[in-house]
């Protein structure tokens, strides 16, 4: 029994999402053991992390009788395809305010976001939603009943998505004989860690998580942990818990991060490039490229280490693969 009831959802992943040994998955002396949970596989629309978060944001959008959803995010956002498509399924038109002008040609996420029929507005230097007010006046005026998504999915309502993958995890590792683990994510606008936490802290699980924070903030970690407190504590008030979080309990990690958010490094490239060749696991180009280099970092650390169960979540991303394509080959 989940230690929480959840409000309800429309079911968009064929769930749960595999767990699976993958020894293999790293080329280190003395590897932890490594486990791998594929939620680059959650349908619809090639998948992600985002997918759990729009089961509960569209219940939500059609429970307030909204026919439009409207979202934000960079030209290559896979949040704004997984809206997209995800939109598309229930029959909500999209709108996407999308950071950046207009390219000649449409590649990897953005070609997508077309075929799933989103409206897209192009926003210069806004790329995390900072727009998305304008333009839900705009849609208003035209007779729309608009519903705005924040940046990432990362509202209350989102992250219950990941306090529903925290229990999904719990029972694929109670079925495994394993406990005590230790989890990887990539980490950028909070609802995926802050929603584990909050899920990990109402199962009382002894699980250590450990975000990497892609989009580095050069003011260092602690607006970042802040931020996620506040998330992870809100939802649970807002699911009737009387659980608080504070920044002090979130693991997070960008130190070791030189290059800016969407910006591979050499060490990303060649991991992708390694995994892919070796074992068959894609990795995409801005997340979980970065959180392996993370994970290769925690072990040079020490932080994680042979005997330690190991669990990479994957959230996906793959669409960004094509978009790179020329500088992966390069
Ligand atoms: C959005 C995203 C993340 C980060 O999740 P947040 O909930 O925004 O922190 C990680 N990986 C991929 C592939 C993503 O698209």
């Amino acid at each position: 029994m989940p230690p929480i009831n959840l409000p309800g959802k429309i079911a968009l992943i064929p769930s749960p999402t595999p767990l699976v040994p993958m020894p293999r998955l790293l080329k280190v002396p003395d590897p932890p053991d490594f486990w791998l949970k594929r939620d680059e596989n959650t349908a619809p629309g090639f998948g992600g992390n985002k997918v759990r978060k729009l089961e509960y944001l569209l219940a939500d959008a059609l429970r307030r009788n909204c026919d439009t959803v409207i979202t934000a995010g960079a030209i290559q956002s896979n949040h704004c395809r997984q809206t997209a498509a995800a939109a598309a399924s229930v029959g909500l038109e999209c709108h996407l305010a999308l950071g950046g002008e207009e390219p000649p040609s449409s590649q990897g996420n953005l070609l997508l976001d077309r075929l799933f029929g989103a409206r897209i507005h192009w926003m210069g230097d806004e790329r995390k939603g900072e727009g998305l007010d304008a333009l839900e006046a705009q849609l208003q005026e035209q007779g729309k009943r608009p519903c705005v998504i924040p940046y990432g999915g990362s509202n209350t309502v989102g992250a219950l998505g990941f306090v529903e993958a925290a229990f999904e995890l719990e029972r694929q590792l109670s079925a495994a004989g394993k406990s005590r683990v230790k989890i990887v994510i990539a980490s950028s606008s909070g609802g995926t860690q802050a929603g584990l936490s909050l899920g990990i802290r109402l199962l009382r699980a002894d699980w250590e998580l450990h975000g990497i924070n892609v989009d580095k903030d050069e003011a260092g970690d602690l607006p970042y942990r802040q931020h996620l407190a506040e998330l992870a504590s809100a939802t649970a008030e807002q699911l009737g818990s009387s659980e608080r979080l504070e920044p002090g309990d979130f693991q997070v990690h960008s130190d070791f991060i030189k290059h800016p958010y969407a910006v591979m490094s050499p060490k990303e490239k060649t991991l992708i490039k390694e995994i892919a060749s070796r074992t068959g696991v894609l990795l995409d180009p801005v997340y979980t490229a970065r959180a392996m280099a993370g994970c290769v970092h925690l072990i040079e650390q020490g932080i994680f280490k042979t005997g330690d169960t190991l669990v990479f979540w994957h959230t996906g991303g793959l669409p960004a693969l094509f978009a790179y394509a020329d500088d992966l080959m390069s």
